[in-house]
């Protein structure tokens, strides 16, 4: 078979053409609804390295895959990531690489990002409290993540969007206020409905729950909010504010399923290619990588198979304990 002009399409017809690369399940906060306190990280050997993070993107990219986004864990505690960035932006045929961060350190790497390539920028936040902040990741760290959007923003980058985990009672006060620092900075925000995931017995999932349209109440009652057609490729559903750039995002895995539209797969950490995050479906690719480090025919035919193992959909149920057994930081949110 002759991949090398071959799209994947998944068996129920779905364009694969997004993938999340997570480059490290290490990270220096500790979310509650992401890691546990005293997590085990893996063992180096078993991590990709940067050469088999490349190699592996470099197939992806001529099996179609148009975006990359890299993630983890955090992947700006990953040393060389930036190279990576740099390699990745340089592969013709790929429309760009975005990242996902919390923020912590993009006082210090904002500008070589930029000069890397990377256009959007995701970074996470949940909460403009600090006493609250440092509950929610467990590190009381708030300053230095505001001073890295500041650095961000003033970088310039095409998007930069704000995403928060909303938990009710934990912090669906501070919707508004999230909201309106998203605008007074000219950047977006999206808001994301906890997912059961990892060791989550730390907190009450059902009680934290608040779906996507809970919030847009909260909003309406100081905004008017208009539905927006933007796609950004990936799940998020979108709303401007009237009278304000500012496009407010959700991600409803619970209220809004949107697995019939999923054009993307997963790399973990370790290289396991996963074909759904709410599923164990996966595929060794580090295995591949190594015992094939010359052969890319061999990989890239791997993946094209894999393929057929891509689930329909998600079944979240928040009346059943966590069925999911990975943590976010491994599996690459
Ligand atoms: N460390 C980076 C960060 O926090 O942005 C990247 C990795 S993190 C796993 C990616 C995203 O997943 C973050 O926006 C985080 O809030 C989100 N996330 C983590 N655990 C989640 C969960 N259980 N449900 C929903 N979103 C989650
Ligand atoms: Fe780290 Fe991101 Fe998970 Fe928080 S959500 S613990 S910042 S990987």
């Amino acid at each position: 078979m002759n991949t090398s002009e071959t799209q994947l399409i998944d068996g129920f017809g779905r364009k694969i053409d997004y993938i999340r690369l997570s480059v490290t399940d290490r990270c220096d906060f500790r979310c509650v609804y992401c890691m546990a306190e005293d997590m085990e990280f893996l063992p180096r050997a078993k991590v990709l390295s940067l050469e088999e993070l490349a190699t592996l993107g470099e197939s992806f990219v001529n099996l179609g895959i148009k975006r990359i986004r890299l993630t983890g864990g955090e992947p700006l505690v990953r040393r060389g990531v930036i190279d990576l960035i740099a390699k990745l932006s340089a592969l013709p045929g790929l429309d760009e690489v975005t990242l996902t961060t919390n923020g912590s350190q993009l006082s210090k790497f904002a500008k070589p990002l930029k000069e890397a390539g990377l256009k959007r920028i995701n970074i996470s936040l949940d909460s403009l409290n600090p006493e609250r902040f440092a509950r929610m990741t467990r590190r009381d760290m708030l300053h230095q993540v505001l001073a890295g959007v500041d650095a961000a923003v003033a970088e310039g980058f095409e998007k930069i969007k704000l995403n928060a985990v909303v938990m009710k009672n934990h912090n669906d006060d501070e919707i508004l206020p999230l909201v309106d620092y998203a605008q007074q900075r000219g950047i977006d925000i999206s808001f994301i409905e906890e997912m059961p995931l990892g060791n989550t017995t730390a907190h009450d999932l059902k009680g934290a729950h608040l779906a996507s349209h809970g919030i847009r109440e909260i909003l309406s009652q100081s905004y008017e909010l208009i539905e927006s057609a933007y796609k950004t490729g990936g799940p998020s559903r979108y709303w401007t504010i009237k009278g304000s750039d500012c496009k407010v995002g959700f991600i409803s895995p619970h209220s809004h399923n949107f697995c019939d539209t999923c054009n993307r797969v997963r790399l973990t950490a370790e290289g396991r290619l996963l074909l759904c995050l709410g599923n164990e479906h996966s595929l060794d690719l580090r295995e591949i990588v190594r015992r094939h480090p010359f052969d890319r025919q061999h990989l890239t035919d791997a993946i094209f198979h894999a393929l057929s193992l891509k689930p329909e959909k998600h079944h979240f149920n928040l009346d059943e304990p966590p069925q999911i057994l990975r943590f976010m930081n491994a599996t690459g949110g």
